[in-house]
């Protein structure tokens, strides 16, 4: 069932058309029906926003989606896309690496508010934890500014209806082969920064995943956009989906029946957590991040299966 709408992961794909009914008529990401008669506003979306990720990385050439979405989703999404931009850019290790990377990530970061913290820059949103060990040892902790975990959320579900959409539809012109991705049958498990990649839930769910037949592996914008997406081979089987967003936060899900997740997701390993007992009324635990090392690195590993 891949390539039913025939694509290449290596060139951008276009639905949109300047007529809207020579586009995709319905919204992608919320259903709205925009196309003859009318008054619903729609535009022209890009799956992967060019400025989510460090200027020029993602040019004309290389695997986008663009279609049309309504003009309220679109608007939304990219304030979900502008806030993840700003976090995952100012976490991520290619700053050492690469002077413009480091260069884009520092301006984003001191031009954009953080959701979390009214009137205060990404930059300036490193978080202070204090903890007590006994009655007379505290220790402060500052880790780097923090990403909303809604944000992320929303916009992996866009994402994901995106690519569903382009994988399963037949032509996207019409209500009977268009498929649309409902939002109750998106399963989000978690996000996970780049130094943690290696924990004991991502290694385990990507081994448990790993023979499931890959309908899409897009490696785009010099590898600063990632989306694998699989489909277990039992019948009425879900999918499972993984992004990397800017080589710092990878997210992973499913998709499946409302409030089913499915079984790769369930009786994982334990996390590793230490307690440190109460603090402030309340428990607290802690678990050192896990690094992964590349070599056994199979997320991403999978040849998309011939439409
Ligand atoms: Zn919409």
């Amino acid at each position: 069932m891949n390539g039913i709408f025939k694509f290449r992961e290596n060139q951008p794909v276009v639905w949109f058309h300047r007529d809207v009914l020579k586009s995709n008529m319905w919204c992608l990401y919320c259903g709205e029906y925009f196309g003859d008669n009318v008054s619903i506003s729609s535009n022209k979306e890009h799956l992967f926003a060019r400025e989510f990720v460090p200027k020029s990385k993602l040019s004309g050439s290389c695997f986008n989606f663009i279609f049309r979405s309504c003009v309220s989703c679109n608007t939304e999404k990219s304030s979900y896309e502008r806030h993840v931009s700003s976090l995952t850019l100012i976490n991520t290790p290619e700053r050492s690496k690469d002077k413009d990377v480091n260069r884009i990530a520092t301006h984003k970061a001191s031009n954009d508010y953080h959701p979390n913290h009214p009137g205060k820059l990404v930059i300036n949103t490193n978080e202070r934890h204090t903890i007590t060990l006994g009655e007379s040892i505290n220790f402060g902790l500052v880790s780097p500014p923090q990403l909303n975990d809604e944000y992320v959320k929303k916009l992996s579900l866009f994402q994901v209806q995106g690519m569903f959409s382009l994988l399963t539809s037949k032509d996207p012109q019409h209500s009977d082969s268009l498929r649309l991705l409902p939002a109750n049958h998106f399963w989000y498990f978690g996000a996970f920064p780049e130094q943690d990649w290696g924990n004991d839930h991502l290694v385990e769910i990507s081994k448990r995943v790993s023979n499931w037949p890959c309908h899409c592996n897009i490696n785009t914008a010099s590898g600063f956009i990632k989306v694998i997406m699989r489909k277990s081979s039992e019948s009425g089987g879900g999918w499972f989906w993984a992004l990397e967003w800017n080589k710092y936060l990878r997210v992973v899900g499913g998709i499946s029946l409302p409030n089913e997740p499915q079984d790769v997701f369930i009786n994982l390993p334990n996390l590793r957590w230490k307690s440190l007992g109460l603090q402030g009324g309340a428990s607290t635990r802690y678990r050192q991040e896990q690094p992964l090392h590349e070599s056994q690195d199979i997320l991403f590993e999978g040849n998309a299966v011939p439409g």
